[in-house]
């Protein structure tokens, strides 16, 4: 049987996601939550500035330029952390700014 990943699509609680994610930049880990910068991603299972445990994990950059080998080794490495595509975080992001900006 060969195993492979695959980019899934799920209904999930928009603020529960943004509250527990890291996005993973060029070397280094950012909070959504409060972004705090320069954590390790390879191991932080909490926020070194507000706390929060991590559940969600992203790259921070267009999911057309994410090879599916790259999502691999960050699900290798992080198995206790659910990878999500920013994109879909930033359109959602987008949309409730923009809500709340005509309000
Ligand atoms: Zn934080």
């Amino acid at each position: 049987m060969a195993k492979y990943y695959f980019r899934v699509a799920q209904v999930m609680d928009y603020d529960d996601v943004s509250k527990h994610l890291m996005v993973v930049g060029e070397l280094t880990g950012d909070c959504f939550s409060c972004r705090a910068i320069g954590i390790d991603y390879k191991k932080e299972k909490y926020c070194p500035q507000c706390k929060t445990d991590f559940r969600f994990i992203s790259y921070r950059k267009s999911s057309l330029s994410i090879k599916t080998a790259q999502i691999a080794r960050l699900c290798e490495r992080r198995p206790d952390l659910t990878y999500v595509e920013y994109d879909d975080i930033k359109e959602i992001d987008d949309r409730l700014k923009a809500k709340n900006f005509f309000k």
